[in-house]
């Protein structure tokens, strides 16, 4: 059982690995293959928590210096590969009048379209802003952006007055905000990471975000749901 048991009033959904199958970094890697190994590793040092993010952030960068094309594409890439049921998961969750926010360690050229896609409103979405110069190459990562650090995410969610937020994510970057949110709920349906999960309040295992529902409802919210023509063949896949 987590802390604070559901209902709450703000959901924050990781990105990568979580509302969609990828992480965007390893495909702005993919046309690299002198790269690629280095990136995952680096990549999955971080988020199992074993190097500290900022460490790597700025290095897979500027390893692959994308161009502003490139990253545009992993938004598009984000969509094809979002989760089953992220969308209405999105929009049943606004039903009930929750407050939906992406928050990630992903660029935000990337994340913002799919975000939108999603139906999270553009001042909810927070990602890390990179420059390009003036041929659209990658020049610098934006490094007041907390989320581009070890527990940026949790600076950030922190920064927010006092609704009850349940927190759903696949990284250690993730589990590091749980000590400050009413619940964070482990997305394993992608990649398991046992050190994450072992910070969890609740674990979901399944590919299909419609899984989520009953960690982040209350029985209260779910019969209302279920009492919904419009709602209720979502359940069936909860
Ligand atoms: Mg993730």
């Amino acid at each position: 059982m987590p802390p604070t048991p559901p209902p709450y009033d703000r959901v924050v959904f990781d990105c990568d690995s979580t509302l969609s199958t990828i992480e965007g970094i390893e495909e702005l890697a993919a046309g690299r293959p002198e790269l690629r190994d280095e990136i995952a590793a680096l990549t999955d040092q971080a988020m199992s928590g074993a190097i500290p993010l900022e460490q790597v952030y700025a290095r897979r960068l500027e390893l692959l210096a994308p161009r502003r094309v490139e990253v545009a594409q992993v938004g598009r890439l984000y969509m094809e590969t979002a989760l089953p049921h992220a969308r209405e998961v999105v929009s049943v969750l606004h039903a009930l009048d929750k407050e939906v926010r992406v928050v990630s360690g992903g660029l935000m050229l990337a994340v913002q379209p799919f975000a939108a896609w999603l139906g999270v409103r553009a001042e909810r979405v927070h990602a890390v802003p990179i420059r390009f110069d003036a041929n659209e190459h990658y020049l610098a990562v934006d490094e007041t952006c907390p989320l581009a650090r070890a527990g940026g995410k949790r600076e950030l969610v922190e920064s927010w007055p006092g609704a009850r937020t349940v927190l759903v994510g696949d990284g250690m970057t993730d589990a590091e905000v749980a000590p400050a949110v009413a619940a964070f709920v482990c997305f394993a349906g992608v990649v398991e990471r046992p050190a994450v999960v072992e910070l969890a309040h609740a674990v979901v295992r399944r590919p299909d975000l419609a899984a989520l529902l009953p960690a982040l409802l209350s029985q209260d919210e779910l019969e209302r749901l279920q009492r919904d023509p419009r709602h209720r063949p979502l359940l069936a896949h909860a």
